[in-house]
């Protein structure tokens, strides 16, 4: 059997890093240094750590699952954040990438659907130190009126069309990235406001998202 050496999560994330992230286009150097430093296997469940590294994204229970990095390092990357910015993410999942997304901004807000994720991610970013994180259960595509307006708004999960409620709390100047089509891929589009009000959109690409819900969770 060959020996493979004593698993190393700080090794396997920079590789991640300068494989999955910088070689494949990644330039803003505080996007590559949040994956840098946070640890992908805290957002797994435990026993799979080792596959937390891996270039595709992970299973994450519920039918849902975590973005591949590249995908979550491309938003955020054309969300631009700022120290200053209030952030909004719909569909938080694990936490991964609320996480990532709150070390490059300010005040923190997340909206997931399914509560034991919900509860989950609380209890997970609590353990990791992002305390200012607030997390509700609930439907995210109306976004989250009383924290609003925000600077930008990240959405995990595709739809068939932008939420106009989402478009609506964004502030002048924000952003949005989401991902929107069909069910088996979707456009992922960097949905932008101007200083005097107007709405522009352009894709970045197709991707592939689990689907956005605007039921309620049965349980
Ligand atoms: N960003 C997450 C990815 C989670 S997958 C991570 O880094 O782990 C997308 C998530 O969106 C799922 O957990 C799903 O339950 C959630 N979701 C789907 N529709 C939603 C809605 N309308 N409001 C809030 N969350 C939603």
């Amino acid at each position: 059997m060959p020996w493979r050496g004593r698993w190393d999560p700080g090794r396997e994330r920079e590789r991640m890093v300068t494989h999955q992230l910088r070689e494949r286009g990644i330039r803003d150097e505080r996007v590559l240094e949040a994956f840098g430093r946070l640890p992908r296997e805290a957002f797994v469940d435990p026993g799979r750590e080792r596959s937390a590294y891996d270039d595709r994204p992970l299973d994450l229970g519920r039918g849902q699952t975590i973005s591949q990095p590249w995908v979550v390092a491309v938003m955020l990357e054309a969300l631009d954040l700022h120290p200053t910015d209030r952030l909004l993410e719909v569909g938080v999942g694990s936490g991964y990438a609320i996480a990532l997304a709150s070390s490059l901004a300010g005040e923190t807000y997340g909206v997931e659907r399914i509560p034991e994720l919900a509860d989950a991610a609380r209890e997970r970013l609590d353990r990791l130190g992002f305390r200012a994180i607030r997390i509700r259960t609930g439907d995210g595509t109306t976004g989250w009126p009383e924290a609003a307006p925000f600077d930008a708004i990240l959405v995990s999960a595709g739809g068939r069309e932008v939420p106009a409620a989402l478009v609506s709390q964004l502030k002048p100047s924000g952003r949005m990235v989401i991902p929107v089509g069909g069910e088996f891929e979707q456009d992922l589009l960097l949905v932008r406001r101007t200083e005097s009000g107007e709405v522009s959109q352009r894709s970045l690409g197709p991707v592939r998202f689990v689907p956005l819900i605007s039921d309620p969770h049965p349980g």
